[in-house]
């Protein structure tokens, strides 16, 4: 039994780990896929505080696991296959066996969504990818498509000119919705082609990406677009899936809170992406994790004083 069980390592769960472990909760932080979430496909970090110069995704996830770590956080690199928040204790399915917990911080993050055309699926991993941090190298001196006008898109977008001859920006709009600094930095670089009110229909290869085909939603005309790799950033999905069905989520799947973290279960608080469909920063989630360890390690400390408070005042306005 813990007091405390986090559910993804990432900024939300990492800065969640610091709290709860300041509090001497002895936290379990348990994520599947390392520590860092989406810091790992993050090259540099720009707008992080405190770091003038930036600093780079993986490093700064590995100084959070380590002041994590100095205050007593315990990490498991397994997968959460299954909760059940019916009863008391909290109970969560893991690989290797069964959790109970007290309370539980849930901080899965979100996931890249992916286009649903033909060829992403079969060519995933041949020329398809969702992160140019991780597989822009191989595409050095090649050309590749982006699809996308987000942060993510124009960001990737400016970590593939490093590898790459030519980047073909390919939105489906005429206009980016990505903060104007990338925007102006996109425009600046040579590199960078943009396509504007274009969506990719097929991506081909056989083997490996060769090309993909592109509608123009204005005129309507169908187009090929020869390019060695296609990235993808269209926004993401919240990794909330297992949790269906035992909490309350809004129609995206975006786990709801109240303005405490608090989710509709007594004990069971949710922070970072998974419940944030509007800010998804680096920042932002790291800020709701300490709130949702406070929350936690408050819910704690009430039940063991024999305070009801927490289940009586969770009817707050959301
Ligand atoms: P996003 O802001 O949701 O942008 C997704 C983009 O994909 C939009 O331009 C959207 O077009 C397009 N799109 C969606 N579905 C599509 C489809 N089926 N076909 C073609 N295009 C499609 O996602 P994001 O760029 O991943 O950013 C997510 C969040 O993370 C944002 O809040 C962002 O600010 C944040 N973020 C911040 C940073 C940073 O601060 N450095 C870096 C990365 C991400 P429309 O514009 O037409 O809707």
């Amino acid at each position: 039994m813990r007091d405390v069980v986090i559910v993804g390592a990432g900024p939300a769960g990492l800065a969640a780990a610091i709290y709860a472990g300041r509090y001497e909760r002895r936290p379990l932080v348990v994520d599947a896929q390392g520590v860092g979430g989406q810091m790992l496909l993050t090259t540099d970090i720009d707008n992080y505080p405190g770091f003038p110069e930036g600093i780079r995704g993986a490093e700064l996830a590995s100084l959070m696991q380590q002041q994590a770590e100095r205050f007593g956080a315990e990490f498991l690199l397994e997968p959460v296959l299954g909760v059940d928040f019916s009863g008391k204790p909290l109970r969560l399915r893991l690989g290797s066996g069964q959790l109970e917990a007290r309370t539980v911080i849930l901080a899965p993050g979100t996931s890249r969504r992916k286009l649903g055309v033909p060829g992403e699926q079969e060519l995933a991993g041949r020329g398809v990818s969702y992160c140019a941090t991780c597989d822009g190298f191989f595409f050095r001196g090649k050309v590749v498509a982006v699809v996308g006008g987000g942060d993510s898109a124009l960001e990737e977008a400016l970590v593939l000119t490093r590898y790459a001859s030519k980047v073909y920006l390919v939105h489906r709009r005429d206009q980016w919705r990505a903060a104007p600094v990338l925007q102006e930095q996109v425009r600046r670089n040579e590199k960078i082609e943009f396509i504007w009110n274009s969506v990719v229909t097929e991506i081909h290869g056989p083997q490996e990406v060769t090309a993909v085909t592109l509608r123009n939603v204005v005129t309507g005309e169908v187009s090929r677009l020869p390019t060695d790799g296609v990235f993808i950033f269209v926004g993401h999905i919240p990794n909330s899936e297992i949790f269906r069905g035992q909490l309350d989520m809004d129609e995206n799947g975006y786990i709801i809170t109240d303005k405490r973290t608090r989710t509709n279960i007594p004990g069971v608080f949710a922070a970072g992406e998974v419940a944030d469909p509007i800010f998804r920063q680096n920042v932002t989630s790291a800020g709701e994790g300490a709130r949702a360890a406070i929350e936690a390690t408050r819910w704690l400390a009430e039940l063991e004083a024999g305070l009801p408070a927490s289940v009586e005042d969770r009817a707050l306005p959301r």
